[in-house]
């Protein structure tokens, strides 16, 4: 493996030994990070990816999610440059693309009465929080153990392992700035419950956010009743409900985890397909009592979710998140993605078996998982061992355990022509045809 990145990516090495000197850790994203160094792209099209050297690769990380249709999608890229050549990538002021995109969203999703783009989904997240404090009244927000939502200082800790509460994915956090930020196991609704009765004696809880297919894009899966149980209890005690649909928006269907569901949220988070794989990525959208909070220029005295965000819905954004649900639509993108995770899933399934190899796979559609066998160990019941000093030595063990297998094995998929989501997740899209699973397999 070490000989292929040395003998083949040669450019990338260079261009990665110079970037460190100028760029933290030589890269701008903590996925583009690989062992031994990160390869350098050039060209992307479709399910195939070009590097700086002239090597191919199967792409299976698609962004990180936001291109179900295959990158860099013609009938997108045509309606950007056209507006590029009309108005140039951002005004500031209206655009009626941000209109034709909320009415979009509208029809795929009733419960998605207003919608606001922002930059991100971690600012959505962050805006999502605020409005739940204010139409409630109360304070707390209970995630699951597992879940990721962005990097803000109240939802950056407990993000890998379930109920690794405490453990903070980054340093720099003050405990007094995520102290309202309660954490249960997934899949157990009787934790949840638990959580929303003892907060009703410390501030109440303003909100429930989950990712509806399970922490991490469900890597760790959730039972199909589950989410209605999650609504039952929210509506029981008072909380909204979240649903972060940063990966499943326009991917699980196109009306979403909440589409596939069949469960209403409050409010949704939207990231990676709502901007059609362009950048400005985010936005939130809800039950007009809520949603309309975040509205711009509300009379003083009222009450108001303040968001903002210079380029937040620009209109390249606006209009490539636009074009590509009409063309999800048209192509029935969701499900063609679908049927290929299936049938890469399957058929990794089987080299599993033929080979007895320590690893296991899994997929909810376009969303699939490889991960080694003994990484997974940690299961849900992990969270009973955090209970002591051991226990909790020992899961941050398993943590690290994962992180070095999911590396190693991300640097080989690399150098065999594969590039996953850090050596354990692949996403599939409309252009990853039997051709390309063939040839990952
Ligand atoms: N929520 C989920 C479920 C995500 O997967 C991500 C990003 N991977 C985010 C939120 C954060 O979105 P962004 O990277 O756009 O800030």
């Amino acid at each position: 493996i070490l000989k292929y990145y040395d003998e083949k990516c040669t450019n990338s090495k260079a261009i990665y030994e110079e970037a460190k000197e100028y760029i933290p850790g030589g890269v701008q994203h903590n996925l583009a990070f690989n062992k031994p160094f990160p390869v350098a792209f050039r060209k992307a099209e479709g399910a195939y990816l070009y590097d700086e050297d002239g090597n191919k690769y199967l792409d299976f990380l698609q962004a990180g999610g936001p291109t179900i249709l295959g990158s860099n999608y013609p009938a997108i890229r045509n309606a950007v440059i056209e507006l590029l050549n009309e108005c140039g990538p951002v005004t500031g002021l209206l655009h009626k693309s941000e209109l034709l995109l909320a009415k979009e969203i509208h029809k795929h999703m009733p419960g998605v009465e207003m919608f606001r783009m922002l930059g991100s989904g971690t600012e959505s997240v962050m805006a999502s929080l605020r409005i739940a404090r204010i139409a409630t009244g109360n304070k707390r927000i209970i995630k699951e153990g597992g879940d990721y939502h962005g990097w803000s200082d109240q939802m950056v800790y407990g993000t890998k392992i379930p109920g690794s509460r405490g453990l903070l994915e980054s340093h720099g956090i003050p405990r007094r700035l995520y102290s309202l930020t309660d954490e249960v196991r997934p899949n157990d609704l009787n934790m949840l419950e638990s959580m929303l009765k003892l907060n009703k004696f410390r501030g109440g809880t303003a909100a429930v956010i989950i990712e509806p297919c399970g922490p991490e894009s469900g890597t760790r899966p959730v039972s199909k009743e589950y989410n209605k149980g999650v609504r039952y209890l929210c509506d029981k005690y008072g909380a909204l409900l979240i649903f972060d649909e940063v990966v499943t928006g326009f991917r699980t269907s196109i009306g979403g985890a909440q589409g596939y569901f069949d469960v209403t949220p409050d409010l949704t988070i939207f990231g990676k397909v709502v901007a059609g794989g362009y950048p400005g990525a985010g936005g939130v959208g809800g039950k007009k009592e809520y949603a309309g909070l975040m509205a711009a220029g509300v009379a003083s005295g009222k009450h108001r979710a303040y968001v903002g965000g210079t380029l937040a819905a620009a209109p390249i954004s606006a209009l490539a998140g636009y074009t590509c649900i009409k063309e999800i639509e048209r192509t029935n993108a969701c499900e063609i993605a679908g049927k290929a995770g299936d049938k890469l899933t399957d058929g990794i399934k089987s080299l599993i078996q033929q080979y007895r190899l320590p690893f296991v796979a899994y997929n909810q559609g376009s969303i699939c998982h490889l991960e080694c066998t003994g990484a997974m160990s940690f299961d849900f019941s992990s969270f009973n061992i955090l209970k002591s000093a051991v226990g909790l030595l020992r899961n941050k063990e398993m943590m690290y355990e994962r992180k070095d297998s999911m590396e190693r094995m991300g640097a080989a998929y690399m150098a065999n022509g594969l590039v996953t989501l850090a050596g354990s997740r692949l996403y599939t899209s409309m252009a990853t045809t039997d051709e390309v699973i063939d040839d990952a397999l």
